[in-house]
């Protein structure tokens, strides 16, 4: 069997587009250039170029580092889907997009048909917690139904709410994860069968309810991104290792797919996250066809991709 390619389904592009976005709505002094430089400093993130061609090669330059195949990179604001379809068409053997989706923001679906047809991006994540709606809302329907139509991922970003950078330029916290459960996908994903949801960060803090959906539902995945930090919010002490064996064996490792929850610099990708989570998987026994499924085969068959 071919070896399979090495795929992180879980990166940010935070390009020029997102931080604009957000120093405009900070309330923080000065031009945006200044409330940017301000964030460099207190947050060490290094801001992307405005140049998007320099910050893909930044990218591109990481991957040949790490060996890294393939990234599925989101837009994290609905301004950068654009950048991000750009990337994708720049590179498609490199980049898969997917591009952030507020369902409650007019003609949404319209949104999703020209950025999923007309700028060939795979998918697209939504965030109930942070916008504000349960996935199970029937205004949500209109969204999905595009994404039906033409073989796209869905994200469903579930549980705990924080991006560090919104904090960094001082916007107020209105994440309500109470909205957030992996549990409301369950009838949703019951009534499209035909699209496949992932719920990334193992459900971030709801891991029960992730492993219970995962159960229910044959077309919900989930993916191993992030520092996984919401381990410290379960009642009983867990490890990296615990999660990954009880999600394995919940979903099976058909449906457990790799990700690092990479986006900024200076660090990069997260190779470090890639070789703590391979280590994890050989020492639970995973077959090295099941490896390849989790870091690679699975989401690449997801995307559609030849593998
Ligand atoms: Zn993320």
């Amino acid at each position: 069997m071919a070896k399979l390619p090495l795929i992180d389904a879980h990166c940010h592009w935070f390009s020029a587009p997102f931080f604009k976005a957000l120093a405009e709505e900070s309330h923080m002094e000065g031009a945006l250039e200044q409330r940017m430089a301000k964030v460099q400093e207190s947050s060490g993130v290094q801001m992307p170029d405005q140049d998007d061609s320099v910050h893909r090669k930044r990218w591109l330059t990481e991957m040949q580092k790490s060996k890294v195949d393939r990234l599925v990179i989101f837009s994290s604001h609905p301004t950068e889907s654009p950048t991000v379809a750009e990337t994708v068409a720049t590179a498609p053997d490199r980049f898969s997009g997917v591009a952030v989706i507020n369902p409650k923001m007019e003609n949404a679906a319209g949104g999703v048909q020209a950025l999923l047809v007309e700028r060939n991006l795979s998918g697209i994540l939504l965030f109930p917690a942070q916008h504000g709606y349960r996935i199970d809302d029937p205004l949500v329907t209109p969204v999905l139904e595009q994404v039906a139509a033409v073989g796209g991922l869905c994200y469903v970003h579930c549980g705990l709410f924080t991006v560090p950078l919104r904090d960094h330029f001082g916007l107020k916290r209105t994440a309500n994860p109470s909205l957030a459960n992996p549990l409301f996908l369950v009838p949703v994903a019951d009534r499209h069968p035909e699209i496949n949801f992932i719920i990334p960060h193992f459900g971030a803090g709801m891991f029960r309810e992730t492993l219970m959906a995962g159960m229910q539902c044959s077309n919900i995945h989930t993916d191993s991104s992030s520092s996984n930090g919401w381990i410290r919010t379960q009642p009983q002490s867990l490890t990296l290792k615990d999660v990954f064996e009880r999600a394995l064996d919940a979903f099976s490792p058909s449906r457990v797919v790799f990700g690092t929850d990479s986006g900024t610099f200076p660090r990069g990708w997260r190779e470090d996250r890639l070789n703590e989570q391979s280590l994890i998987v050989r020492d639970l026994g995973g077959s090295s066809d099941e490896h390849s499924q989790i870091f690679g085969g699975n989401i690449a068959r997801l995307l559609g991709l030849p593998v």
